[in-house]
């Protein structure tokens, strides 16, 4: 399953129908699609 996350807000979601490229909280769009558990920690490393 593809979840996303809003990356202004942080709200995670799975996009329904054609709405994955906007925050349905905050209605960012900057949203990004989360990533698996291993890919998520590469992603951390990367970030700090
Ligand atoms: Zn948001």
């Amino acid at each position: 399953m593809t979840r996303y996350y809003c990356m202004e807000c942080g709200y995670k979601h799975t996009p329904k129908s054609g709405t994955s490229n906007r925050c349905p909280w905050c209605g960012g769009r900057n949203v990004r699609q989360e990533m698996s558990a291993g890919e998520l920690l590469k992603d951390t490393n990367h970030f700090f």
